[in-house]
């Protein structure tokens, strides 16, 4: 068979990456998977190594690349808190000179480029819930502005090298998404409840867990995704993407308890500095231009995400490595 394009997926070892990969190639295309393995692993691509459409590429994106490809998803970027703020300048360098490179590359290769923004381009937002027209409330000295405003960098070269050399951009405000794949380690909320509640360890719920955030399954979001990159170019830009249905992280701790049946029991850690007290998206935009929606709810991810740090847990081969 033909493939349809040839796609870079830059990230793409990485948890969302490595799932749009898979899609990608069940959709009939040669896939280009980059990744340096900063939090990414082989395990997440282990199962596409065999297929002939699929190429590993070693490679870090803050270093040009040249490629002939058709659409370029720039994904790379660690995206939990605790990776990002390890090599702070490293976060920063990837998502601005990353950008930058993949933008030239899809300058060069006349190719479309979608952009994996983020939610946390909204800051600790004062309008709720978040729509792409507000400007966000970010701190741009504090630990979460390596990513935040590496991020809003990568934005704003997305819409410069969209108007100064008509780039075809395609752009994604991402809400906190979970599944299958996450790692153990990663450190965001959903694997560190789930992991704690399998281990019997404490809940580390910081603050008071009154904070709250909308929480997406994996499938939904890549399929916005791809909706998206599909999307014509007349399409309003950027795009949230996220489940709208919102929750505290007390809630949150709580429904994992019962789904785990785990007898752990909270602990109240320090609310890391500028951590967002609410996080909803609108997503009108996304409705009316993508017919999307997300069809998973809360429980039932959980429950997919558990099964999976469960079957982790008990095959000591299938611990995360690089
Ligand atoms: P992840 O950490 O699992 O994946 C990121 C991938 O990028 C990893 O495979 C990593 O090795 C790779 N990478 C990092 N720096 C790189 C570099 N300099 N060169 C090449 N590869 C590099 O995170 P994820 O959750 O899959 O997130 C993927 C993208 O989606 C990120 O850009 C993130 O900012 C964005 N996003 C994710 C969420 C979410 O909730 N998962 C929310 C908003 C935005
Ligand atoms: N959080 C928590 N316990 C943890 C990890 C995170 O209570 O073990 C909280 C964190 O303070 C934040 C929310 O959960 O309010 C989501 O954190 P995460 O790191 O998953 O994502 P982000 O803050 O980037 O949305």
């Amino acid at each position: 068979m033909c493939a349809e394009k040839t796609i870079l997926v830059t990230g793409g070892a990485g948890f969302l990456g490595s799932y749009l990969c898979e899609r990608l190639l069940e959709a009939g295309n040669d896939v280009l998977c980059l990744d340096n393995f900063h939090t990414g692993s082989r395990n997440n691509i282990r199962h596409l190594m065999d297929d002939y459409r699929f190429e590993l590429i070693r490679h870090d994106v803050t270093v040009p690349i040249c490629a002939e490809i058709d659409e370029i998803y720039n994904l790379a970027c660690p995206a939990s808190p605790v990776h990002y703020q390890i090599d702070p300048v490293q976060t920063v360098r990837t998502n601005v000179h990353g950008a930058i490179n993949m933008l030239d590359l899809a300058m060069r290769a006349n190719a479309k480029i979608f952009q994996a923004s983020t939610s946390e381009v909204y800051g600790d937002p004062a309008v709720h819930p978040q729509v792409e027209g507000y400007c966000g409330n970010v701190n741009p000295i504090g630990p979460r502005a390596c990513y935040d405003e590496g991020k809003r960098c990568a934005e704003t070269l997305f819409f410069d090298y969209h108007r100064q050399y008509g780039v075809d951009i395609r752009m994604a405000r991402i809400f906190n998404t979970y599944g299958p794949r996450m790692r153990p380690d990663d450190g965001r909320v959903v694997s560190n409840f789930i992991m704690q509640a399998l281990r019997g360890e404490p809940i580390t719920l910081y603050g008071d867990g009154m904070q709250t955030r909308s929480f997406c399954y994996v499938d939904d979001l890549i399929r916005g995704i791809m909706a998206l990159m599909d999307a014509p170019a007349t399409m309003p830009m950027p795009c949230n993407l996220g489940n709208p249905v919102e929750f505290t992280m007390r809630q949150l701790a709580e429904t994992i308890l019962d789904l785990t049946g785990s007898r752990s029991e909270l602990t109240v850690r320090p609310l890391p500095q500028d951590d967002p007290t609410q996080r909803q998206p609108n997503i009108s935009r996304a409705r009316e231009h993508l017919g999307w929606a997300p069809t998973i709810e809360l429980r039932e991810g959980l429950q997919r995400t558990i099964a999976y740090f469960e079957r982790e847990l008990s095959s000591p081969a299938r611990v995360q490595q690089p």
